[in-house]
């Protein structure tokens, strides 16, 4: 699929000339003649990147942009800046309402097809992300949509890769006015130290070092596991524009020309700062909400809804391996007298207890679940009829034999559980199918007095049986 990119300019042939040289480049184009239509188009077609000028009549681009900016749902839409300006307050200013970048008229092609390609780049990576913060939503775990423009700037730790004591001088003082980490190194051997040892949010990197190729370096931190996900901003001269180009290319995220502004350069920081921590926010939403999602906040074992998925995948598994499986069904004998007698605290204590137990006696692969209440599921996948009736007799004298030590009864409390359980061959069945096999077994062991394992053709286990082979799996 090709970006979309929205052109905004009151000038007609200005719109048309960034038309034809990104439409030349397969970008799909939209477009705009003022700033409400940009707003109106931004907000109906979701582009991936929007060029804007800024000098035009009723809304200026700094309004247009602030505007998205300001919208959760479009504020990670990167905006880039196109003005016949030079002031660098300006600039700044662009920068401060939220504008991921700033191009001036006449438009280098160069810099503007390689700030494209990175910024849509960038958005398409944040996009992956948001997609999952959006189901997290669905799922009900997370109620807020995050905003990139909410992020705190300050605080940040800067790596400044730059071997010149003034332009060092001058970026460490500068970045402190945010409160920055600022730590400098002068060549590429000590920076790939330093990022192995430390966390950094921001790489600056000069492409002017004397003994070495900054961009070489560059190269290097994209490379890297570790430190790919920083984002670096390149500082070099107007000559450098072809390198600083390739250094977009291979996934820098920024630059700055000298002679370096401050204002500039703390704005561009701070962008890469607050995308940096917005990412990390996204992603850390993102797996919350699926631990969340997928387990019981009780006992920490999955839940049902995460059973059920499971137990699909591994049943058409089965089919293709031609392996067996064993479901096990769970379920605590008289619970609710524990409650009545102990108090729902106990009750709570047993459910953890019995939930270590479960896991404790299983291999890392068999799956735990519980299914609500004080009912579990476990599955033993690629296993033999005879060691899944080992591990059901298992499961249960694990429960009965050892009393339960909860809050207020050192000597512990006694607790059984029943246990229905199917063995599952590789023909196509259905979850629900086995299920309720396990589950008929469960309702036989209940009605047969509790605290016995029913399995599927075979019947009550009778625990004599194992005796010996407990004995053997223990020793
Ligand atoms: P049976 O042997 O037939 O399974 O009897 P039972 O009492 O275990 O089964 P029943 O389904 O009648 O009662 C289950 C009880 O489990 C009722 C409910 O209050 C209690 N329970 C369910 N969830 C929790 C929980 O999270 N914590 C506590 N403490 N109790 C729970
Ligand atoms: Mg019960
Ligand atoms: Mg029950």
């Amino acid at each position: 699929m090709s970006a979309r990119v929205l052109v905004v300019d009151d000038i007609l042939p200005n719109v048309k000339l960034l038309e034809a040289k990104l439409t030349s480049e397969y970008y799909d184009v939209l477009t705009a003649t003022n700033g409400k239509e940009a707003l109106e188009k931004v907000a109906a077609q979701s582009p991936d990147l929007v060029l804007l000028d800024v000098m035009m009549p009723g809304m200026d681009g700094f309004e247009v942009c602030t505007k998205i900016k300001q919208n959760p749902a479009l504020a990670h839409i990167p905006v880039v800046m196109v003005t016949a300006l030079t002031d660098a307050e300006d600039k700044v200013r662009g920068l401060e309402s939220g504008a991921d970048d700033f191009l001036s008229k006449p438009i280098n092609d160069t810099a503007l097809m390689a700030r494209v390609r990175s910024l849509v780049r960038l958005k398409m990576a944040l996009d992956e992300w948001r997609v999952r913060e959006n189901t997290a939503n669905q799922l009900g775990v997370v109620e807020k949509q995050s905003n990139v423009m909410m992020e705190s700037a300050d605080n940040a730790r800067v790596l400044v890769v730059e071997d010149k004591n003034f332009e060092q001088r001058k970026i460490e003082e500068t970045l402190q006015r945010d409160q920055d980490i600022v730590t400098i190194t002068e060549n590429g051997a000590k920076t790939m130290e330093l990022v192995a040892a430390q966390e950094f949010d921001v790489l600056i990197v000069s492409l002017n070092l004397a003994g070495e190729d900054g961009l070489r370096l560059c190269s290097h931190l994209k490379s890297n596991e570790r430190t790919r996900s920083i984002p670096i901003v390149m500082i070099g001269g107007e000559e450098d524009m072809p390198r600083i180009a390739h250094g977009l290319e291979i996934g820098a995220h920024d630059y700055i020309l000298r002679p370096v502004d401050r204002n500039e350069l703390l704005a561009r920081v701070r962008t890469q700062v607050r995308r940096k921590r917005f990412q990390e926010r996204l992603r850390s939403t993102y797996e919350i909400s699926l631990s969340m999602a997928l387990t019981d906040s009780l006992t920490g074992l999955y839940n049902r809804r995460y059973l059920e998925v499971h137990l699909e995948k591994l049943l058409s598994k089965n089919q293709e391996s031609k392996k067996s499986l064993a479901v096990l069904l769970i379920d605590i004998d008289h619970f609710k007298h524990v409650n009545d007698k102990y108090g729902h605290a106990v009750g709570d204590e047993v459910l953890k207890i019995f939930s270590q137990r479960l896991l404790g006696n299983l291999r890392s692969f068999d799956l735990v679940a519980r299914l609500g209440g004080e009912e579990f599921a476990v599955i033993l996948p690629d296993v033999s009829e005879q060691r899944a009736w080992m591990v059901g007799e298992r499961l249960r004298t694990s429960i009965s034999d050892v009393p339960f030590v909860v809050t207020g009864h050192p000597e512990g409390i006694s607790i059984t559980t029943s246990i229905g359980a199917a063995l599952i061959d590789h023909n196509q069945h259905t979850k629900h199918e086995v299920l309720e096999r396990a589950d008929k077994c469960l309702y036989e062991a209940k009605k047969g007095g509790r605290n016995a394992v029913v399995f599927e053709g075979k019947g009550k286990l009778n625990p004599d049986d194992f005796k010996e082979a407990q004995r053997q799996f223990i020793s």
